[in-house]
């Protein structure tokens, strides 16, 4: 990987921040990012081409509808889905666990009726469950982890009960960088006749996605975090599945045809896109799986997994560092915190040294009691980092450690 010409495709990297260049951004499990290839085609869309889709009869419109669906399939091929019929496009990974929460929850889910979900999840793959748990008295069941940050196994398959409806887990955890084994974890669901969500919200930027190798019945992911726009994400489902599910929203789009009487749904996969959709930011993403699929998602996954075990080797080597998660197969973030230096004094000095970390709960309070602790601080990794900024961030930390 030419790291040099992959930096100069993100003029943000040279960003001098407190006097500090350039800028060492580690945030990327937040939000990654953009390359000029994405910005740039976002602008060309607007200046040249921009009317709403679906609708037009004229030049424009038909024009727009056709790049939005080419983006459609871009999304399809990089995931490897059956058909662009199982492709939602959604504001992002919260949007698509939501709707699946609120369509599978209506259609399919009784009082008393379980959903699995684990310590690790985001809050948005709690919470959304919460909201169907109190519409419609369900339950959420809940995978217990080990105390080095990976999942009970053994726990989750006693679980299931007669009453389990779906289960809904993180492929990688954004605190604990676990990478969770989906595989095992989809099968034995499937065992149980028992679909899966899988939350790809931290996985997709970091390595291959193919669905039907996966076999999950439900995949989400956000454009932000993979150098796409903010505001758009995918929620892939598989056809037989999405097809038995009510629409999300009502409105424009999603409807064959309206009366006060009688109102008929729209095919695949737009009884599921209510309203005019984002589709600039559709074109933006399908820049951003051209950019990082030019590249290589398996050399993507090797620098980035070569970038986290140097940093966890010298992030050991400072005093008192304690690392959260597994030790090994650890994705590109990276929990810790030193000595007993708060999180948020840690993230706002390295910020004055020009270094963007993250700093808190990470949206994941369930997974903090269960640390015991109120927060961490966070190095997450993408593309276009270095060993040197990883060298950087050790010495930031060793000097804040000094300071304390
Ligand atoms: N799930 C996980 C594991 C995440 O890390 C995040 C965001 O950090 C989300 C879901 C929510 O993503 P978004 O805010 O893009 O909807």
């Amino acid at each position: 990987m030419n790291l040099s010409s992959i930096r100069e495709d993100f003029p943000i990297l040279q960003r001098t921040i407190y006097k500090k260049y350039p800028l060492v951004y580690l945030d990327n499990g937040a939000t990654t990012q953009k390359p000029r290839q994405v910005v740039e085609a976002m602008s060309e869309e607007y200046y040249n081409v921009n009317a709403n889709v679906h609708r037009g009869v004229h030049f424009l419109s038909q024009q727009a509808t056709e790049m939005h669906e080419q983006s459609r399939e871009t999304v399809r091929r990089f995931i490897n889905a059956r058909s662009t019929n199982e492709i939602i496009f959604t504001r992002g990974t919260t949007e698509s666990i939501n709707l699946v929460a609120s369509c599978f929850g209506d259609a399919m889910m009784q009082e008393g009726d379980e959903v699995i979900v684990s310590e690790m999840e985001h809050h948005s793959n709690i919470v959304s469950w919460q909201l169907v748990a109190a519409r419609k008295g369900i339950r959420l069941r809940v995978i217990p982890i080990t105390d080095d940050g990976r999942l009970c196994m053994d726990a989750y398959e006693q679980l299931f009960t007669e009453h389990t409806k779906l289960v809904s887990v993180a492929h990688v955890s954004n605190v604990l960088g676990t990478i969770n084994p989906v595989g095992d974890i989809i099968r034995i669901a499937h065992d149980h006749g028992v679909p899966v969500l899988i939350d790809g919200a931290q996985s997709t930027p970091h390595m291959a996605i193919d669905v039907q190798q996966l076999d999950c019945d439900f995949f989400a992911f956000s454009g932000h975090k993979i150098y796409g726009p903010t505001g758009i994400g995918v929620l892939y489902g598989k056809e037989e599945w999405l097809d038995r599910l009510p629409p999300y929203m009502g409105g424009g789009e999603m409807i064959q045809s309206v009366s006060f009487e009688h109102t008929t749904y729209n095919e695949l996969p737009f009884k599921f896109e209510a309203g005019t959709p984002d589709y600039v930011a559709t074109t933006g993403l399908a820049r951003a799986l051209d950019y990082v699929s030019a590249i290589g998602m398996d050399r993507i996954e090797a620098h980035e997994r070569d970038l986290t075990r140097y940093a966890m080797e010298r992030m050991m080597e400072i005093e008192g560092m304690h690392i959260f998660g597994p030790m090994d197969d650890h994705d590109a973030v990276i929990s810790f915190q030193v000595g007993n230096i708060h999180h948020l004094d840690l993230g706002t000095l390295l910020d004055r040294l020009g270094i963007a970390i993250r700093t808190g709960h990470h949206c994941a309070e369930p997974l903090m009691h269960r640390l015991g602790i109120q927060g961490t601080a966070r190095a997450s990794f993408a593309l276009y980092n270095t060993r040197e900024e990883i060298d950087a961030l050790v010495s930031a930390i060793e000097r804040v450690r000094r300071m304390f």
